[in-house]
């Protein structure tokens, strides 16, 4: 699945193709759509913004096409008149006398208007999007250290799109290698170094692989093992699909978890264990022998 970097790309080569010029043609293939075609054909596209892993195209008029790839979405976008070669089934359409913007596969396609985009039931439960322009630090920390995710595991925490939008299961593997953080902290564990540190390294992982098209991997180390004929699968990430080799750091075995449901990848040197389970066994044994009764 798409995470929020490959998602901005992709509307950024749409945003290139459709913003600032008349839609001469726009087509739904659900049914309940198609009355919005004759509204949004000759508009003028004004923006393509992405929250998390949604995309929203909006019109001159107020009206804004809400696009939710879902799994197996995919865009397209190709000179005007020309179809890719794909057996997926057309969605979404938008065409102008140069390009066309095609939206294949994706499920969850709506209408609004502006002012409902806000309370919209899927988008008013994200929060921040990791790519925002102007995003900083400190709002990412502010959700680190709120008491409402306090008891989250950092795995779990991550992929919750209530939390920061736009990160998925590579991201999160990536992010908590570089902060030097073991997948099972809870958030509210975090010394403020730590959480500093995560919040620094949520923004800083994201972007840079909006930059580089999912490179996560140091860019010199990434550059340097390119040069030595390594294939893009395998200098890609520091520890996401690299069970069983050594750390480019460390040396230790990447080890494969599965926390959750979903594959999870970290460095046991790098990312050391909290050492939680010893203390809350500590106090279980304690209690026992308080109170006069036990002496
Ligand atoms: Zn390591």
């Amino acid at each position: 699945m798409p995470e929020g970097p490959e998602i901005r790309r992709a509307a950024d080569r749409i945003e290139r193709a459709v913003v600032g010029r008349i839609a001469t043609e726009v087509r739904f293939s659900f049914p309940h759509l198609k009355r919005y075609e004759k509204h949004l054909r000759g508009q003028r596209v004004t923006a393509v913004e992405t929250r998390g892993k949604a995309m929203l195209v909006r019109f001159e008029g107020g009206l804004c096409v809400y696009a939710h790839s879902q799994l197996y979405g995919r865009w397209y976008v190709v000179s005007k008149g020309k179809l890719p070669r794909t057996n997926r089934s057309l969605r979404f359409e938008i065409h102008n006398p140069h390009k066309s913007a095609l939206l294949y596969s994706a499920s969850e396609i709506d209408v609004l208007a502006a002012a409902r985009v806000a309370r919209h039931p899927f988008l008013s439960k994200l929060g921040p999007d990791v790519l925002a322009k102007g995003l900083e630090e400190d709002a990412i920390l502010e959700r680190v250290t709120d008491p409402r995710f306090a008891r989250r595991q950092l795995h779990a925490l991550l992929l919750d799109q209530g939390f920061v939008a736009g990160l998925g299961n590579y991201l999160r593997s990536e992010i908590l290698f570089v902060a030097g953080l073991h997948p099972t902290w809870r958030a509210g564990e975090l010394s403020d170094t730590d959480a500093r540190m995560l919040a620094h390294c949520i923004l800083r992982v994201a972007r840079q692989a909006y930059r580089t098209g999912g490179i996560t991997n140091d860019p010199e180390r990434a550059k340097a093992l390119k040069a030595e004929g390594m294939r893009r699968a395998q200098y890609r990430h520091h520890v996401f699909t690299r069970d069983g080799r050594a750390c480019w750091t460390c040396d230790a075995e990447v080890r494969r978890e599965v926390l959750g449901g979903r594959k999870i990848f970290h460095c046991p040197r790098c990312q050391p264990a909290p050492k939680r389970p010893l203390s809350s066994r500590i106090e279980k044994a304690a209690i026992p022998s308080r109170g006069p009764a036990n002496r």
